[in-house]
């Protein structure tokens, strides 16, 4: 897939939450298309797995141990990617968690997990990554959002406060770096087959009927279908198009 409209030879990406599940499909599709990717996580063997994974592609490679919620460990993340890679022009904020509780029985201990994960971590990896991608003119933000920036369930009052955070984060930020030639977007994933999503089908009663009965495609996403989006998103083809959220779920969003 290298060359083309969507050419990234040359270009450093560092995908949080690279080493599994959709970080991994957002990480293949940049690496197809010639990126550099380094993957983040806290699992030093999925790390490891995953620059396999990317370096058979062809892809430069490169793993980072960092646990998003430490400011220090994330400066730490984007400084090794780019002495060790020479840049970073694409940043995606993909890793995330999730905690469900009855909203009555919120715990303000797991709140602050899933917010400081899924919402706080895409600030400070953006503010340590703003030098370098200001560098290159053309920097790229993709964070990871979800159905649940949009609408709410019952036991996700946590993951849906973040993750509609990370859409009003995606569009002001947008506007203060647009002038930089940084373009930010979100993407809203629906319901995707991952260790994420495996543990709520075996938590929640009918999970699979539902997805499959709600979602038009009839499916349950694979994080290969983010290689696309991921690929479109960082390239100089969505050069003119920032802030905005874009649903990659089997039409699920349509339906509501
Ligand atoms: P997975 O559980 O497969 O992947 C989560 C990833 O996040 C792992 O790579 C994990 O790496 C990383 N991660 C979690 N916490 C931390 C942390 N504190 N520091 C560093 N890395 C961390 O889930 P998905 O692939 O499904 O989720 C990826 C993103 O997609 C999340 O933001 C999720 O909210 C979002 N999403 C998923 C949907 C789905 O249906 N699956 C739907 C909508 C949104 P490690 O274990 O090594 O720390």
């Amino acid at each position: 897939m290298s060359g083309g409209m969507f050419d990234l030879s040359g270009r450093v990406a560092l995908v949080t939450g690279g080493n599994g599940g959709i970080g991994l499909g957002l990480a293949r599709g940049l690496a197809r298309c010639g990126a550099a990717v380094m993957v983040a996580g806290r699992d030093a063997a999925k790390n490891a797995a995953a620059v396999q994974e990317l370096s058979a592609l062809g892809a430069k490679a490169d793993s980072v141990v960092a646990d998003i919620t430490d400011e220090a460990a994330v400066g730490a993340m984007v400084d090794a990617t780019a002495t060790r890679l020479g840049g970073l022009d694409i940043l995606v904020n993909n890793a995330g968690t999730n905690i469900r509780r009855r909203p009555e029985e919120q715990r303000l201990e797991d709140w602050r997990t899933v917010i400081d994960t899924n919402l706080t971590s895409a600030m400070l990896a953006s503010r340590a990554a703003h030098p370098h991608l200001k560098r290159g003119g053309r920097g790229r933000v993709i964070n990871n959002g979800s159905m649940l920036s949009i609408f709410g369930l019952p036991f996700h009052i946590a993951y849906a406060a973040s993750k509609g955070g990370v859409v009003q984060f995606t569009k002001s930020l947008a506007t203060a770096w647009a002038a930089d030639g940084i373009t930010v977007n979100a993407i809203l994933p629906g319901w995707i087959d991952t260790d994420l999503t495996r543990k709520a089908r075996t938590d929640m009663g009918g999970l699979n009927e539902n997805v499959l009965a709600r979602t038009p495609a009839k499916r349950w996403g694979d994080p290969s279908d983010f290689e696309g989006i991921a690929a479109f998103l960082a390239s100089d083809a969505s050069a003119f198009i920032t802030g905005t959220a874009i649903p990659v779920d089997g039409g699920f969003s349509v339906q509501g």
